[in-house]
């Protein structure tokens, strides 16, 4: 079997990857996003993101038109438990837990 090669005739063996991520600050509560792309480290070739939907939503991954850049939103580990109240502190104002 040969190997397969594209246009380039670059096997495309090693990759890197770049990942920029952005703080939304006129969103609430705040948002960020990841935007990553990766290209071939031999040629420069770009690799598009396939199945993913393109334009812009804070709550599901998307795509850039070209499909090259991948935006997904993301968020600080404990970000859900500092936003809410304890069993504690639900407790002490009478709330349900
Ligand atoms: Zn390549």
């Amino acid at each position: 079997m040969e190997k397969e090669e594209t246009v380039r005739g670059c096997e495309h063996m090693t990759f890197t990857a770049k990942v920029d991520v952005t703080r939304l600050f006129d969103t609430l509560p705040m948002q960020f996003r990841a935007d990553i792309k990766i290209q071939c480290a031999e040629c420069k070739e770009d690799f598009e993101f396939g199945g993913i939907p393109i334009g812009y939503d804070p709550h599901i991954p998307t795509t850039s038109a070209d499909k090259f850049t991948l935006r997904i939103p993301i968020k600080p580990n404990t970000y859900t438990r500092e936003v809410r109240p304890s069993a504690r502190e639900r407790n002490r104002h009478g709330l349900a837990s």
